[in-house]
């Protein structure tokens, strides 16, 4: 089985703390959004793209996830954080360099390095950073695009991608918010498709937030083991329990500022929580989510909050949670990170970056992958929908 970065995941280190560089690779937590060496892969891939002027930000409305500002601008931190963002959007120059939608080799290499498993690193976000609410925002095209024709464009890729993928959903199996999410904290680092061949011993062993607490570590890390990170995911969800039953009374918050306060969890885990286990809508920014937003010209921002604002703002709030499904289906099935499969691409008419994979349709025929490509999902209990799709159940650890 081959190890990527595929899932929405934990942003903290399982102690809580903060790690970054050689240490944070040891962690379990985000994709790697503040590693240097992927800070120079998105440097190199920024370089290669057509760019036009960063949209500033401007406050607009009532901001998403309100709830959560109090808590963050109480914090020290917060008030760093605020003028650090400001400058660096007001100081961000326009670039034009490679045409719109083709990648030059250093691009691909850039884009190449950043789905390197040793090129990840899971550094954690600071905490106010976790809780602050979705910024809304204008909406400024990065390329030649009015705002009306790109929020047009952007919304008629979402509905065909609706079209395409109508039963799409999580592809965590979970029966409530706590096993949601410790799958989504264990899903760092490794595909869904092994969280969820191995979270059935896990929860028939430790169901609820009291046991996995209580549990002995070493038999955790048995347990956890085809995960990769077993022992850290073992802090992490031991850590995220204990949390849990200390200060939420055993049950799974749903506020964005208390998810993010339990080790291991982020604003990625924190909206896919939300979003899939309480109906608040929310947007989740992972890997798959924020290449093919850039690939489609709806942002070119690379930080994960301002990319979660700037599509944010091309998109009611009540479609953010179906969005991010529907993104997140299209570049694990067709536009893969390394080969999108242009040819066989139903938005291809709409997207500036046809081209950039195979455009032959026999070939690309051939890249798709799950149901698409004819093979099982991720999931080893899908949804009926998906089962009446044609879609069939990933088979459980150790089948053929
Ligand atoms: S597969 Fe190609 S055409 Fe389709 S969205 Fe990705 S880059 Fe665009």
């Amino acid at each position: 089985m081959v190890v990527r970065r595929d899932s929405a995941v934990g942003e903290r280190a399982p102690d809580g703390s903060s790690k970054t560089g050689k240490s944070a690779k040891k962690a379990v937590g985000a994709e790697g959004e503040t590693s240097p060496a992927k800070k120079a892969a998105e440097k190199a891939t920024k370089k290669v793209t057509k760019r036009a002027e960063k949209p500033a930000e401007k406050p607009a409305g009532k901001p998403a996830g309100k709830k959560a500002a109090p808590a963050a601008k109480k914090t020290a931190a917060a008030k760093k954080a605020a003028p650090s963002k400001t400058a660096a959007t007001r100081n961000t120059p326009a670039k034009k360099t490679a045409p719109a939608g083709r990648t030059t080799s250093a691009g691909k290499a850039a884009v190449a390095r950043k789905v390197k498993p040793a090129d990840v690193v899971l550094p954690a976000e600071a905490a106010v950073e976790k809780a602050a609410p979705v910024k809304k925002i204008a909406v400024r095209p990065p390329g030649g695009e009015s705002p009306t024709a790109l929020v047009r464009r952007a919304r008629r890729i979402n509905r065909e991608l609706a079209e395409v993928y109508p039963y799409a959903h999580p592809e965590l199996d979970f029966e409530n918010p706590f096993q949601l999410l410790v799958a989504t904290v264990l899903s760092a680092q490794t595909t869904d498709l092994r969280v969820n061949q191995t979270t059935p011993a896990l929860f028939a062993r430790y169901p609820t937030p009291e046991d996995l607490a209580a549990a002995n570590p070493e038999e955790v890390e048995e347990i956890l083991r085809p995960c990769g990170f077993f022992r850290a995911k073992t802090r992490s969800v031991i850590g995220l329990s204990k949390s849990l039953v200390e200060n939420f009374g055993g049950e799974v918050p749903g506020r964005l500022e208390d998810l993010v306060t339990l080790p291991g969890v982020g604003r990625k885990t924190a909206f896919v929580v939300l979003g899939n286990a309480y109906g608040h809508p929310g947007i989740t920014v992972d890997t798959h989510f924020q290449r093919l937003v850039r690939r489609w010209q709806w942002t070119d921002e690379t930080d994960p909050g301002k990319i979660e604002a700037a599509v944010g703002a091309l998109f009611p709030k009540s479609e953010w949670t179906d969005l991010s499904h529907h993104v997140i289906w299209h570049g694990r099935r067709i536009c893969h990170a390394r080969k999108p499969a242009c040819g066989a691409c139903p938005i291809a008419p709409l997207c500036p970056a046809y081209g950039e994979g195979e455009t032959d349709p026999e070939k690309a025929k051939k890249l798709l992958k799950y149901e698409k490509g004819g093979f099982p999902g991720q999931r080893l209990n899908p949804p009926r929908a998906y089962l009446d799709a044609g879609g069939k159940p990933a088979p459980p650890l150790g089948a053929a």
